[in-house]
């Protein structure tokens, strides 16, 4: 590798990112004019500042972009240790040292002054240190390792860049592009950044003013102490960073500068869609000077869903980004930012817990995500996070406990904390449940879901239980059960009375059940097992559990013994078919009884040919009986609309009658009606 390289080497390795030549130029000229203030203020320069601003200036003939400032300036000793040096001995060591970053040092720091190359044929330098008697210096250089330095004709203090841009990167002269660079990298650095003039519209187009455009009017409030700004200075400053968006509803400053610094104010905005999320994002600052949006591994995940800004110094910024979630001072600030936010949400909990309320539902979603993905927080959330119900009413987690820890504690002492998803589909078993003096609790967020297992884990002895998932009386388990009052006759009929009339339903069981719930309960319940149901929530935003997925939806069609509908029904269908059933279900019952004698009176368990035989004839003779006895009861229950329509009814419910079947039952109805 030789010298020549490097600066064809400079193009490759940074040809996806040209324009951060702006940013690190401008940062140099910023950095130089800084240093002239700070020798002023110690005595050590006692000649006139001027005006210290940096002007970025486009000459479309010429094809030059020049940017000046009246900073300290360079000697030809300057120039020859701080530019020749390094750019003309180190291409070895740069590149050495480079080799296994090539991608991830794109659009960050490290190449300084270089990057010029980038996008330039030639650079010209004309400078004149602050120092007394110093010469203007011109050094010129056209891309190969040649250049020359020689007395230059720069007559006030400070520095000019000039490139001669490249063919390739003509976008560099225009203006508007220009301007957009600086706004992006450079507006909030400490000293005006001026960029061609302001416009204005006259005589039907836009047209140059006499007034400097001053790119940094944004005050880069971070770097303020917390106890010098309003309210309205975060609002404003917010306003300015993400236009056209909702105020935000609070905001943390950060400040540290032990063991490491770090400056920044987060804000919680309201989300409103993900695309505002993926667009106005976290800003990463090196020194007032923007570095990326892009800010994964620095803070914790879920943070991602804050705004704002953060500046460090101390984010090694030219490494990828697995090294950098490795690194210790990356993880400390990490955990710095988690603690920060974590106690800013506690203390605004406790200062004003209504308005803690009210912004609760925007806030929800990231507390319960960093709850999730961050142990450290979630700990420090158990104080702060809250639980709306139904009713909208919160509740600390404690208070909740406290409040249904007496009503909703099951017979093995699990607190069963019930939930709703949708309190519109699930209106009627909300009401049953309320009715029954339980509470039950709104999770209708995106991760909900994922919460609810949280809580089983964080806390003791609770179960969650959605409120659909059994009928009320068995929701929360205790000792008292009610015998269901049939005989197996009625059992019998009943069961495929029912059974038989379920609409075909797409990927869909209905299991017929007997519950003796109250009389004034519905006579037909339509449940879905709390664990099968969260299995096929999970298959259905993981693809790794297709398994699940793939199960058909299985429910429980609950009748109610005790309503005097299904009374009546029952006994109906006892005097209808009754006469017609008995002897077959006692003949069955009878073949069933004398297949089991066999096989138990057989030793070992083996039986003989002669009685394979004999068990499979009473088995044959079963399922004829069985057919037949379904065939009493299916066609009886056909002349039965009553029994149809309870299950449409209940089927309709929950959502489940559609297509057909929802015509049908509209169709039955009318005519019932008659
Ligand atoms: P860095 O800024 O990271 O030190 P650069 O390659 O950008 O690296 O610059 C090297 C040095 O050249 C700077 O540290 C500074 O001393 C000097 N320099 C660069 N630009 C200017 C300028 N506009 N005015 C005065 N000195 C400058």
């Amino acid at each position: 590798m030789t010298t020549e390289n490097i600066f064809p080497v400079i193009k490759k390795f940074l040809y996806s990112d040209h324009e951060i030549f702006l940013r690190e130029l401008v940062s140099n000229a910023v950095d130089a004019t800084q240093k002239i203030k700070t020798l002023a203020t110690f005595g050590d320069f006692k000649g006139e500042l001027g005006e210290l601003d940096v002007r970025v200036k486009i000459d479309k003939e010429a094809g030059t972009l020049t940017i000046s400032d009246r900073g300290i300036g360079m000697t030809a000793e300057d120039l020859d240790k701080y530019i020749n040096q390094i750019a003309f001995s180190g291409a070895e060591e740069f590149l050495e040292k480079y080799k296994d970053t090539a991608n991830s040092i794109i659009g960050h720091f490290g190449l300084g002054f270089y990057s010029a190359f980038m996008v330039a044929k030639k650079v010209e330098i004309n400078t004149l240190s602050y120092k007394e008697d110093a010469k203007p210096v011109k050094w010129t250089c056209d891309g190969s390792p040649e250049y020359s330095m020689e007395e230059g004709s720069r007559s006030d203090r400070g520095t000019d860049i000039v490139l001669y841009i490249d063919d390739d990167d003509k976008q560099f002269l225009e203006q508007s592009t220009i301007d957009g660079l600086l706004k992006k990298y450079c507006r909030f650095l400490p000293v005006p950044v001026i960029s061609g003039k302001v416009q204005e519209w006259k005589d039907g187009k836009m047209q140059d003013t006499d007034k400097d455009n001053v790119i940094n009017s944004s005050e880069p409030q971070w770097m303020k102490k917390p106890s010098d700004l309003t309210k309205d200075d975060y609002l404003k400053f917010y306003r300015e960073l993400y236009p056209g968006q909702d105020d935000p509803m609070f905001w943390i400053h950060l400040n540290v500068d032990y063991p490491f610094t770090l400056t920044g104010i987060l804000f919680f905005p309201k989300i409103h869609n993900n695309f505002e999320l993926t667009k106005n994002r976290i800003q990463l600052y090196c020194n007032q000077v923007y570095v990326t949006d892009s800010v994964e591994g620095v803070v914790p995940e879920f943070m991602m869903l804050l705004q704002g800004v953060i500046d460090s110094p101390d984010i090694p910024l030219n490494v990828s980004r697995s090294y950098l979630q490795s690194d210790t001072a990356v993880k400390k600030i990490s955990t710095y930012i988690t603690k920060k936010v974590a106690s800013r949400l506690e203390e605004l909990f406790k200062a004003d817990r209504a308005d803690y309320e009210s912004k609760w539902d925007d806030i929800k979603i990231f507390i319960e995500y960093g709850m999730l993905t961050d142990d450290k927080f979630r700990d420090a959330a158990m104080k702060f996070v809250l639980l709306k119900d139904t009713e909208g009413k919160y509740y600390t987690l404690d208070e909740y406990r406290a409040l249904v820890e007496p009503e909703q504690t099951d017979k093995d002492g699990n607190v069963i904390y019930l939930y709703s998803t949708n309190p519109v589909e699930q209106y009627t078993y909300i009401n049953a449940a309320n009715s029954k003096g339980y509470n039950v609790l709104l999770m209708d967020g995106q991760l909900d879901n994922h919460f609810i297992g949280l809580l089983e884990q964080q806390i003791e002895k609770t179960q969650c239980v959605r409120v659909d998932s059994d009928v009320v009386d068995n929701l929360i388990r205790k000792d008292v059960t009610r015998n269901v009052d049939l005989t197996p006759l009625q059992r019998n009929i009943l069961t495929t009375e029912f059974r038989s009339q379920v609409p075909a339903v797409e990927k869909t069981n209905f299991l017929v059940e007997f519950e003796a719930l109250s009389p004034t309960a519905l006579p037909i319940v339509i449940t879905q097992n709390e664990y099968m149901r969260r299995m096929k929530d999970m298959a259905a935003m993981q693809p790794g559990m297709s398994f699940y997925g793939e199960l058909p939806d299985s429910y429980n069609l609950v009748v109610n013994t005790e309503h005097p509908l299904i009374m009546q029904i029952r006994d109906e269908a006892q005097k209808a078919v009754g006469a017609e059933v008995e002897p077959l279900a006692n003949e069955i019952d009878e073949k069933n009884k004398q297949a089991s004698d066999i096989r138990s009176a057989a030793k070992d368990g083996k039986l003989s040919a002669e009685e394979e035989k004999q068990v499979s004839d009473l088995e044959k003779a079963v399922s004829e009986l069985r057919e037949k006895q379904d065939k009493i009861v299916t066609d009886y229950a056909a002349t039965c609309p009553q029994v149809k329509q309870l299950i449409d009814l209940a089927l309709l419910g929950n959502g489940l009658l559609k297509g057909a079947s929802l015509n049908d039952f509209i169709s039955r109805s009318i005519s019932l009606m008659k």
